[in-house]
């Protein structure tokens, strides 16, 4: 840390149920020089709330490369202060990464101060693997973005958390079933800290139906966590399977095309086998 320059905090605000502000993240806002708030009017009501009254300035991704400047200065005069973002933890999917990044490059102390992170709230309540987990945020908005990330994302052992807006999530479950397959398991947690809280898991296919049976579920805020590949059993998706499988067969034997296609997809061959059977059958 610099001789005479203040801290750089991050405090993590609630998603939702304002009991989940730390007393540690208000001792904080209450004692730093300045507040950057990604939207000032948005933190007004949380900083009232708990009667916070220390001068609040916007930092978004608009005023950025200003703001990092002026803070920085700030902080070099000795000021601290504390970066908050509309709900969750800062820099997650939020703004922030450059003034942290800035901070670091001159030295300055980044304190974090812990809390809710809608990302953890989710992977916490899945009933999924948590040993190993990969957080991938929001998928890109256009479809042939999203099927090549997700195709990128096929082999992936590891549970894969994303965020997901409303309007894209019916789409995004889609594909997700045409690329991890609809029997993959996974959880939609919504609305979590909130009066329409709710954790649903079951297979992709399912979970898309459920979403479809009341337009009231495709409310809110979701984070959506999917299994990894598992490492035996049905791995790709059968429909993709049997394309490349046909596509095969019409050059080679069935023994070979099983081969080639287990070796292009990563599949079990006795799957493929048994597709390829009835594929012949066919
Ligand atoms: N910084 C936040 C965090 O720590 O989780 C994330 C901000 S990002 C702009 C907003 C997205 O986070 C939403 O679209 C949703 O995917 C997820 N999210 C935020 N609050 C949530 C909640 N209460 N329940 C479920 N997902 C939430």
């Amino acid at each position: 840390m610099l001789k005479d320059s203040g801290t750089l905090y991050v405090v993590a605000t609630p998603l939702g149920n304002l009991d989940d502000f730390s007393p540690r993240a208000v001792t904080i806002l209450r004692a730093v020089d300045l507040i950057l708030a990604e939207d000032t009017r948005h933190s007004r009501k949380l900083l009232d709330h708990f009667a916070i009254t220390t001068p609040v300035q916007s930092y978004h991704e608009h005023n950025e490369a200003v703001r990092v400047n002026e803070a920085i200065a700030r902080i070099g005069k000795g000021q601290s202060l504390a970066l908050i973002s509309d709900a969750g933890t800062p820099l997650i999917n939020d703004p922030g990464y450059c003034l942290v990044q800035a901070a670091h490059a001159e030295g300055i102390s980044v304190v974090p101060i812990p809390g809710p992170a809608a990302v953890i709230a989710a992977l916490s309540v899945a009933g999924l693997p948590t040993d190993r987990f990969i957080y991938e945020g929001f998928l890109p908005a256009r479809q042939s973005g999203r099927l090549r990330r997700l195709g990128e994302l096929s082999h992936e052992e590891r549970t894969m958390i994303f965020y997901e807006a409303p309007h894209r999530l019916q789409g995004c479950l889609e594909d997700m079933v045409s690329s991890f397959g609809g029997e993959r398991q996974a959880v939609i947690a919504k609305e979590l800290t909130k009066q329409h809280e709710a954790v649903r898991k079951d297979s992709l296919l399912n979970l898309k139906a459920w979403l479809a049976e009341d337009k009231q579920r495709l409310k809110g805020e979701f984070v959506l966590i999917v299994a990894g590949r598992p490492e035996s059993g049905e791995t790709i998706p059968r429909d993709e399977a049997i394309r490349v499988l046909q596509l095969l067969m019409k050059n080679m034997s069935l023994k070979q095309a099983v081969s080639l296609a287990s070796e292009i997809l990563g599949e079990n061959k006795n799957r493929l086998y048994q597709l390829a059977l009835g594929i012949k059958g066919d």
